[in-house]
């Protein structure tokens, strides 16, 4: 029976194709006795499991890529260990004979003796090891429900025309699915600008987020459409819903040729006045894709992501290569580099700060993290520094708010300077520093950062989830969250407005930049700096080479000046972003 489900929007396009169900985690696990005779069955069950993710775990290490961090085969090491450990796999195995557990049950009930023993360590390194556990055990208890993990799902996809549907996908998840061949993603959880959506738009593929239960609704292999404009997805369609999307995929793939001839276009607006176009990366390897989209640099590389997915954060060599990959892949092009975001909906795996921390996105995240952790603060900031000596790279910091902040990472930056030249080692001696402007407070201070920073680069995800108080990833309140609120765009106007005035750059790289509905607004209010998504790019150049900027002056001071919804509407109807 055909039926529809709505959510959130996130990555445009229309996608037909079949369900693969992902469950991220084994979140109800069966409790039943087995029968006496059944125990050694029920043994051997789990001894099975246990073998295949042992495979699966010689599989990854054998297939790791080249370019993959060092301490990956670590990792995978410390989890082979952990799955033969007696005291994981003979306790299950005495549970299971003794108190006649099912398997899983016996497993869950081990993992909980496991986890209180690591409760009351005091080493930060042993306590995190916990996570290791925690993995192992999802891994077994995946096997035993006969679900596959998401590597599996890749190495094991039945087809490619297959669109991937689960409860939520981690952030570092999602990287695994960089490059592979899913036509789309459907998930029941997320906001449009959770740190998931956004590596999904990366991705340049149909999405939708805060689809509520979807993958309990959704069955494997069923027949489904995601509308990726409008945020719905549509279970075994009719043949008649299917022939009008499948008109509109044609229609699609028309507008993708033109805007390919975009391409190599100079963006300039229809006065004459150019204006940048950057790219947001998120891994080393994107940064060939930034520049074949024709971006002109990376306005925001987020290097947390290479700290994602691994036990041990990534020493200063490992970073500074990454790092000089990415400015020789840029030939020359200017890198931003962020230094880590971590915290909130991107938590460092094992980090068990952000997991139980009961505010995550108002506690130790970003900068806040890195000055709690000057020495490893310092071994990023180093080999940044480094990077810089292979070609132009700026430094960006993210979420400041506080002056005392501001000083204490100014500082920072000029020790790790002073260590480099102690070492000999070389780097840009103006590699210049910039602040995000992520929160009110930040925006309402500026002059503070407008004295200290040579450029600024407004984050609207956080602006926005820090504005208007919600929580950018939660999809029950995602509906509240708008970047066209008022107090929203008047925030980003001032912090253009002083920006300009004082001759600091400025730039947007929060999602709202790669929206072509809100280009003219942004350039209404003097962006000339967008920083986006490679997929993004050409929409918004396409839209930048229609504007007259003249012709905004009139409707933006209207715009900023407008407090009834409905004044709101009519003016954003006259700059044709009516559409959204
Ligand atoms: C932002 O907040 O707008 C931003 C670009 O940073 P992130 O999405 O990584 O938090
Ligand atoms: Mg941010």
């Amino acid at each position: 029976m055909s039926f529809t489900l709505y959510g959130i929007p996130v990555s445009r396009g229309i996608v037909i194709g079949h369900a693969y169900l992902f469950a991220p985690a084994v979140l109800d696990v069966p409790h039943y006795l087995v029968e006496q005779d059944q125990i050694e069955e029920e043994s051997a069950r789990f001894r099975l499991a246990q073998h295949t993710v042992q495979q699966e775990l010689d599989t990854l290490k054998a297939e790791l890529p080249d370019d993959a961090p060092g301490e990956m085969e670590a990792f995978l090491d410390v989890h082979s260990l952990i799955l033969n450990d007696d005291l994981l796999v003979d306790a299950v195995i005495q549970l299971i004979r003794t108190r006649r557990y099912n398997a899983e049950w016996a497993l869950a009930t081990q993992l909980e003796v496991l986890v209180a023993r690591f409760e009351d360590i005091e080493d930060e390194y042993l306590r995190e090891r916990r996570a290791d556990i925690e993995q192992v055990t999802e891994r077994v208890l995946k096997v035993l429900a006969g679900v596959p993990g998401i590597r599996n799902i890749i190495a094991k996809r039945p087809s490619d025309n297959m669109i991937l549907v689960a409860r939520d996908i981690a952030p570092a998840d999602m990287l695994q699915l960089k490059n592979q061949a899913f036509r789309g993603f459907v998930t029941d959880l997320g906001g449009k600008t959770s740190h998931t959506a956004i590596v999904a738009r990366s991705l340049g593929i149909p999405a939708a987020v805060g689809v509520t239960q979807a993958s309990l609704l959704i069955k494997q292999d069923d027949l489904i459409i995601i509308d990726g404009d409008a945020g719905i997805v549509i279970v075994d369609p009719t043949l008649i819903v299917l022939e009008e999307y499948r008109d509109r995929q044609r229609e699609c793939a028309i507008d993708e040729r033109r805007l390919q001839c975009l391409k190599h276009a100079p963006v300039v607006t229809v006065d004459g006045t150019p204006i940048s176009l950057l790219a947001n990366i998120e891994l080393p390897s994107d940064a060939r894709t930034a520049v074949s989209a024709g971006a002109l640099g990376v306005g925001l590389f987020r290097t947390e992501f290479l700290f994602m997915d691994r036990c041990m954060p990534p020493g200063e060599e490992a970073q500074f290569e990454a790092y000089r990959r990415v400015v020789q892949e840029m030939d020359g092009l200017p890198l931003t580099i962020r230094t880590i975001d971590i915290g909130a909906d991107k938590p460092l795996n094992g980090h068990d700060a952000y997991e139980s921390a009961k505010n995550p996105a108002l506690g130790l995240r970003a900068i806040r993290w890195s000055l709690s952790e000057p020495r490893m603060f310092l071994v990023q900031l180093r080999a940044i520094l480094r990077a810089s000596a292979f070609g132009p790279v700026r430094i960006l910091f993210p979420m400041l708010m506080h002056v005392q902040e501001i000083d204490q990472t100014l500082d920072l930056v000029s020790e790790a300077k002073r260590q480099l030249d102690l070492t000999g080692f070389s780097y840009d001696l103006n590699v210049k520093l910039g602040a995000m402007i992520e929160v009110p407070a930040a925006v309402l201070a500026l002059p503070i950062f407008l004295k200290r920073f040579d450029f600024l680069s407004i984050g609207t995800n956080d602006l926005i989830q820090y504005t208007l108080a919600i929580d950018r990833a939660n999809n029950e309140v995602a509906h509240l969250y708008d970047p066209f609120h008022p107090a929203v765009l008047r925030l980003i106007a001032m912090t253009i407005r002083e920006a300009n005035t004082f001759g600091v750059p400025v730039a947007v790289c929060g999602e709202i930049a790669g929206d072509p509905s809100a280009a003219r607004i942004l350039l209404g209010m003097g962006l000339r700096e967008f920083s986006m998504h490679p997929s993004q790019l050409l929409q918004v150049k396409r839209e930048i080479l229609r504007v007259n900027l003249p012709d905004l002056e009139l409707p933006l001071q209207d715009l900023l000046a407008a407090t009834e919804p409905k004044e709101m509407q009519a003016v954003l109807a006259r700059l044709g972003t009516a559409s959204r």
